[in-house]
């Protein structure tokens, strides 16, 4: 009460970084870590959404277009890759 505001901050700035530091990383680890599952689950409809390239030559199902042109570089290097338009449309 005594105190003006300024001269109180200043007396507890030089403790609080780090405390605060320590804690907020702290914190931030456990935050991350406790995402992590839910992020991992929420690809999983994501993957089957995106599982709509197929190989149109043996129909064998790509997650993503880069996925298909190694599957055809693999399996059908004599094929021509067909453009990602073409594939998603
Ligand atoms: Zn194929």
């Amino acid at each position: 009460m005594a105190l003006p505001p300024s001269r109180l901050s200043h007396t507890t700035l030089p403790q609080l970084p780090t405390m605060v530091r320590g804690a907020a990383k702290a914190q931030a680890q456990a935050k991350a870590a406790k995402n992590a599952p839910k992020e991992a689950k929420s690809t999983i409809p994501g993957r089957a959404a995106a599982l709509k390239l197929t190989c149109h030559i043996c129909r064998t199902p790509a997650p993503s277009y880069k996925t298909l042109v190694i599957h055809y570089e693999a399996k059908h290097p004599k094929e021509t890759v067909p453009s990602e338009a073409s594939l998603t449309s």
